[in-house]
């Protein structure tokens, strides 16, 4: 059978690969596994929430496990609730930035961790085996409707104590699960708040749940317009979170992770950020400044956040906006990032675009090389000795996710596509011409690989 979880959890089209049969499935596998006796479950704004919800709820009962029903909350206060309210587990119903027609089950642990890969291969085990518990009528779960937004919004305001300023914000939920909190957590610490797209509709009329330059350009008009200080944006779920500075203008994700990352390690005296393979080493940059230290993991935030755990470093995040502060929980968090952002910009007395100012613009590149199936993940282990010849003066050298050399001037980065015949590079250099070369060199690599293997 094909592999149920990937790096986000069980992820598909709504009623075609993710039908309320597989909820079920997946609810009694997740139960056995944790050994459940109370869940958390919530969802967020897609039309087929409701449909997914009452079958997993029903596999829960039927397992014998108590539900709190939380309702329409975002990701990262569906996690934090789970660890608070003293839960086994936590189901958010979602699929995060992708489109309407998807959706998604994304578990947590009552650590507020969300489930490794070793919980996602028990629980996939349970379900292809149909390890189920099925409870005796007498001890089927019950259900309670539970305020988890509360616990979650103490913690939000104790974080952003200090904010004193009324920061002029305009928020923007795109319609997804942040659409009552994120508003709420902004006017709870003293900002002036005008929200935009902040009604729960699961077809996104508005914009794409995946925030990005082109999908935030009224947020960018309106900022401009009411001449605010922020603009402050989510993906569907609220683990991720983008921003427009007082110009108008979107931040980089990579410069705004840097930026606050160098903020997070100043109050630090220093320390470790945890970042993917992806992110641009703009991020090295600041943390070396500070006399910190960056650690790379595997893309995908699960990751992230498991490196902060077993680290103690302070701050992490991937350059998709996914920001995970450990001192509160371990799940991305965009509307914490939100106010602890305003914060780092209050106590350096700076606006958004001083803020990112400090940090150096690098030029990326990307390329996709066409590799048979077959043979891609071939090509890239082998293409390391390659790269290491060709780039003799190299720093680092990581198989950590695919192959990533690190160079004075740039690094480089090597991946097999997970879905299509393709490798995937990345390249980024301190100047643009630094970048070509990088590309050039590295793209003539792989395709002489491909045609050795081939003959
Ligand atoms: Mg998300």
């Amino acid at each position: 059978m094909a592999k149920l979880f990937g790096s986000s959890g069980v992820r598909g089209l709504a009623n075609v690969d993710l039908t309320p049969e597989l909820a079920c499935k997946v609810g009694l596998a997740v139960a056995a596994h944790a050994k459940a006796k109370l869940a958390l479950v919530a969802k967020d704004t897609r039309v087929s929430g409701s449909m997914l919800e009452d079958a997993l709820v029903s596999s829960l009962l039927s397992s014998g496990t108590d539900v709190f029903l939380a309702g329409m909350i975002p990701t990262p206060t569906l996690a934090y609730a789970t660890k608070s309210l003293g839960a086994d587990v936590g189901f958010m119903l979602t699929a995060s930035h992708n489109p309407p027609q998807y959706n998604g089950i994304k578990v947590f642990r009552s650590d507020s961790l969300s489930y490794t890969d070793e919980d996602q291969d028990a629980v996939e085990k349970n379900v292809v085996q149909g390890t189920f518990r099925l409870a005796d009528w007498r001890s089927l779960g019950k259900t309670t409707q539970m305020d988890a937004s509360q616990v979650y919004l103490e913690m939000a305001v104790k974080a952003a104590t200090g904010l004193c300023k009324p920061w002029r914000v305009v928020v923007d939920p795109g319609c997804g699960a942040t659409f009552n909190i994120a508003p709420e957590l902004l006017k709870a610490v003293g900002c002036k708040v005008t929200s935009l797209n902040a009604q729960p509709d699961g077809f996104f009329p508005a914009r794409k749940s995946e925030p990005t330059a082109e999908s935030l350009q009224d947020l960018a008009n309106v900022v401009k317009a009411l001449r605010a200080d922020v603009g402050i944006a989510f993906d569907g779920d609220g683990d991720r979170i983008a921003f427009v500075d007082e110009k108008g203008v979107f931040v980089n994700f990579d410069r705004s992770l840097a930026a606050y990352s160098a903020y997070a390690l100043q109050g630090n005296k220093g320390g470790t950020v945890v970042t993917n393979v992806e992110a641009s080493m703009c991020v090295e940059t600041m943390v070396h400044a500070q006399g910190g230290k960056v650690i790379r993991t595997r893309v995908g935030d699960i990751y992230v956040s498991e490196a902060l755990k077993q680290s103690g470093a302070i701050f992490g995040g991937e350059p998709c906006g996914a920001w995970v502060h450990p001192k509160h929980h371990y799940c991305p968090d965009g509307p914490l990032s939100a106010v602890l952002m305003l914060k780092a910009l209050e106590e350096e007395n700076k606006t958004l675009s001083q803020f990112i100012s400090a940090v150096p613009e690098y030029v990326t590149k990307r390329e996709n090389i066409v590799c048979k199936n077959e043979q891609k993940y071939k090509i890239v282990e082998k293409i390391g000795d390659a790269l290491k010849i060709a780039f003799p003066g190299y720093l680092d050298f990581s198989t950590v996710d695919g192959v990533r050399l690190a160079l004075k001037d740039g690094w480089l980065l090597v991946r097999a596509s997970g879905t299509e015949p393709l490798i995937r590079l990345t390249a980024e250099g301190e100047s643009l011409a630094v970048a070509n070369n990088i590309t050039l060199k590295t793209t003539k690599l792989i395709k002489n690989q491909i045609e050795a293997e081939i003959k």
